[in-house]
């Protein structure tokens, strides 16, 4: 029997949120307290991809705890594992041998992290997921919501988790086989971080992203190591801009102490790059050996490594908000405020915001209609306005390169900051999507990289392999191609096929035979580790990424 002619299970609640990061779980504890306060009973029940929660979270992080002090007033007496304040707001401009500190009185006081905190956001997922389970919300790691399921009016009635079981021949295994389960709500809450799979339907079904500027993203790749005590400066934040990116090339670094003598060192690369030869991954190793860099990290352990993309469109690109019977929250609309880095407070407000309005249309006996109140109150929040004081900040770096662009970008804060989010620039537009920033290769070069040292610099095998990621081989491809021939036959010529570089874990191989002729694509994609770089960057757009078994994917301890 065909897969889909198989009969389902069904379970019904009267919210189900998809994926356990900030947003859902921040928007499943609100909706328990609310329906606390109003003396009623609300079943929530939250579904997430990773074999645990946390699995899938790789953040910075420095995370803003507005939200959460909003939302658990006593975080610190319940033991929230958000332990090292900030003490030290570094922002450094690298050349190749040397760096040049930006004074911190330069710096639009949105940039301060006083009163931020380090965190592993991993660990912070974790500990948000007990407090809702206390709650009485029903958690479901390792099950992927892989169909968006519609009533007969077309709105939203719930989701469909994956099957498990299936080869990669796409036929149920004997014995194995599990169906997925229609899980069956009055609202549904899309929580999936950024380049959601069901997000990106959703948003096409009803047309969300009409009138907004594409989404933009970047990539971080990210590294946890534990340094030796002395060179451990807990509670120092720093940032980097320049080296060993070009002028053409948006991007920069993060370095945070905290914890036991722990350093989360990453960088980002804005995917609007457009040289196909470029390799995130390696620039990444190659910042590491940097004089300012490399010295903190000697003598220490590389304890984990991952990858994941980040929103960065901000005002302009947020989508519309609801849709019939239920909301996007968090990074699955894109509430990152690019030049601070951080969204996870963002993704906390905005599912508050969305289970507040479904608190009040289930009181009012509504059920899968649109929650507008939601898309009002995130225009009065201090979301919206934390977007609109830095809208201009990513246009104006890519209009201007790095360095005109940042200085521009950091006047326009001042201007926002001190104008009541006035700006000189208006609203600036983004203009292009990444995919079709993309050039052709015959007008660049190819990059030549240094070997990695294995001591501070890595293959990217070797990373994959820090990040415990773990696919059952025998299930259908979940990198899936809408036309197979694209790789080779257009990208290949075109572009040196980028997805060779452009994936941080080595999924992409261009083949050939002894001779070097007769090139073939090969995705081994038990390697993935979920970023979703290759669905945003692929310049034909041939690449979509699917959920796959539930489970599958990276393991990180305390991303
Ligand atoms: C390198 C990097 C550094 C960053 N640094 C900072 C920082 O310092 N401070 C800060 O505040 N923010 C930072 N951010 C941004 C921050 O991490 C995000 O804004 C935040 O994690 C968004 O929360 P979310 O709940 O929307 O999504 P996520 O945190 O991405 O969580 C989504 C969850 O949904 C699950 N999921 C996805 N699809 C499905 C599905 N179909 N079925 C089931 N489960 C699914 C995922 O597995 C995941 O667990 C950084 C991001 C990156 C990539
Ligand atoms: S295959 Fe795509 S989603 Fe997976 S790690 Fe590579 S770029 Fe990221």
């Amino acid at each position: 029997m065909a897969v889909e002619e198989i009969a389902r299970d069904s379970m019904e609640y009267d919210v189900v949120i998809v994926g356990a990061g900030p947003s859902g779980l921040a928007a499943a504890i609100r909706l328990k307290q609310a329906a606390a306060e109003a003396g009623t009973e609300i079943s929530v029940a939250v579904l997430e991809k990773g074999s645990e929660v946390g699995a899938h979270i790789l953040s910075g992080a420095v995370i803003d705890p507005i939200a959460l002090n909003e939302l658990i007033p006593d975080w610190k007496a319940q033991g929230a594992p958000i332990e090292t304040e900030v003490t030290d707001d570094i922002f450094l401009m690298l050349g190749p041998a040397g760096s040049l500190r930006v004074p911190n009185f330069l710096m639009p006081p949105l940039m301060n992290n006083h009163g931020n905190y380090i965190v592993s956001l991993g660990e912070v997922c974790r500990w948000l997921a007990a407090q809702a389970e206390a709650l009485g919300v029903e958690i479901y790691p390792g099950f992927a919501a892989a169909e968006v399921l519609y009533d007969e009016n077309g709105a939203v009635k719930g989701v469909q988790t994956g099957d498990m079981g299936v080869g990669r021949d796409g036929k149920p295994k004997d014995g194995v086989f599990t169906p997925g389960i229609d899980i069956l709500a009055k609202y549904t809450l899309i929580g999936e971080g950024v380049r959601g799979s069901l997000a990106k339907r959703i948003q096409a079904k009803f047309d969300l992203c009409n009138g907004r500027e594409p989404q933009k993203f970047g990539i971080g790749i990210k590294e946890l190591w534990q340094v030796a005590p002395e060179k451990h400066k807990k509670g120092t934040v720093q940032h980097s801009f320049g080296w060993p990116l070009d002028d053409n090339t948006g991007g920069g670094s993060f370095l945070y102490h905290f914890g036991d003598n722990l350093v989360a060192v990453g960088f980002v690369i804005h995917l609007n790059y457009k040289n196909p030869y470029l390799s995130p991954f390696d620039e990444f190793q190659r910042f590491k050996q940097h004089p300012t860099v490399r010295p903190i990290l000697e003598g220490g352990k590389r304890l984990a490594y991952g990858a994941r993309a980040i929103t960065e469109g901000g005002l302009q690109s947020v989508p519309k908000l609801a849709f019939p019977g239920g909301a996007l929250i968090g990074c699955s609309a894109g509430f990152v405020n690019v030049p601070r880095i951080k969204g996870s407070h963002n993704a906390m407000k905005t599912g508050m915001m969305a289970a507040d309005a479904v608190i009040a249309a289930i009181g009012a006996g509504r059920q899968r209609d649109e929650l507008t109140s939601y898309e009002e109150a995130y225009k009065q929040s201090h979301v919206y306005k934390d977007l609109n004081r830095v809208r201009n900040v990513k246009p104006l770096w890519t209009r201007f390169g790095l360095f005109m662009g940042i200085g521009l970008g950091g006047l326009d804060m001042w201007v926002t900051t001190l104008m009541g989010g006035f700006s000189f620039f208006g609203t600036l537009k983004h203009k292009k999507t990444d995919a079709a920033s993309t050039e052709l290769a015959a007008k660049h070069k190819p990059i030549a990289y240094p070997k990695p040292d294995g001591v501070i610099s890595f293959d990217k095998l070797s990373s994959v392999y820090l990040s415990n990621t773990n696919h059952e081989e025998d299930q259908p491809v979940h990198l899936t191609l809408k036309d197979p021939s694209i790789p080779i036959r257009v990208n290949l010529p075109d572009y040196a096929e980028p997805a060779t570089r452009y994936c941080p874990a080595g999924v992409y191989e261009v083949l050939t035979d002894e001779q070097g002729a007769n090139p073939r694509f090969q995705i081994n994609a038990q390697n993935c580790v979920h970023c979703k770089t290759c669905d945003i960057k692929d310049p034909s757009q041939n690449i979509n990424w699917v959920t796959p078994e539930g489970g599958g994917g990276p393991n990180y301890p305390n991303m």
